[in-house]
């Protein structure tokens, strides 16, 4: 059995619509994502799905052998079917980690999990976004300097609607003088959810090697830790005797 099972779910849309993000991501966005899972994180199996398989390839089968799933997404938010997002989610709950990314902020299961609007400002002008690393002892930022550039990237500046991180990983600035909290992590019931920033499709940013070893790392980082399974139990048998209000009425 492989050491983590991941799953790399792409939208899959821009590039069929898109010739400027094909000719960036010839295989799609999930493949260069994938691709760069494999390169950092060896021993892991790693597979793509996309939104237009049947279940948008999410299917109960599937996420039961996933222990981390990443999520890009952006045209087809809303026709995500309700259904799948509530499997998602309850897999979240559980243990499966969750790595969104990008445009992803806006997600029906990003919005669920975080419970609040999830918008930011934006601006699409090919500027330099530069990543500072916030935590240099958190492992997902190993092996990442203590900044790193990306010569053109979309900007996404505060404010965040987000509930406030549990940790900071990564701040942007961008070129054009906002700021973002770009690498964050949450956690909801047993599952490790980790936001990253970087990843508009019409630059070739999940080529770069430093966003690639970043999301390598919090797919690591967000492997389960153990298994809740949601249940409502009623404990009719206590451990312990109980000395009932009834039974002493009786007594008497
Ligand atoms: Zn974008």
């Amino acid at each position: 059995m492989p050491s983590l099972r991941v799953t790399v779910w792409g939208e899959n849309v821009h590039e069929q619509t898109d010739a400027a993000v094909r000719s960036v991501y010839p295989n799609g966005m999930h493949h260069a994502i994938a691709v760069g899972i494999r390169e950092y994180l060896v021993g892991a199996a790693v597979e793509t799905v996309t939104f237009q398989e049947p279940d948008h390839g999410l299917t109960e089968a599937r996420l039961a052998q996933t222990d981390v799933l990443t999520w890009w997404g952006h045209r087809a938010h809303e026709q995500v079917a309700d259904i799948v997002v509530d499997r998602v989610h309850r897999r979240v709950l559980e243990g499966m980690g969750l790595i969104v990314l990008h445009s992803g902020h806006f997600s029906k299961i990003f919005k669920r999990l975080m419970g609040t609007t999830c918008s930011l400002n934006w601006r699409v002008a090919g500027e330099r976004e530069r990543l500072w690393v916030c935590n240099p002892g958190h492992p997902i930022a190993r092996g990442i300097d203590r900044c790193f550039e990306l010569p053109h990237e979309e900007m996404y500046g505060e404010p965040f609607a987000v509930p406030a991180p549990e940790e900071h990983v990564f701040i942007s600035w961008f070129e054009g003088g906002e700021v973002f909290r770009s690498g964050c992590c949450w956690r909801r019931g047993n599952g490790r959810i980790f936001y990253f920033r970087p990843g508009h499709e019409t630059y070739p940013t999940y080529l770069d090697r430093n966003v690639r070893r970043v999301i390598a790392n919090a797919v690591d980082w967000a492997r389960p830790q153990g298994h809740w399974p949601d249940a409502c139990v009623n404990i009719k048998e206590p451990i312990e005797p109980i000395n009932r209000p009834e039974d002493r009425t009786k007594k008497r």
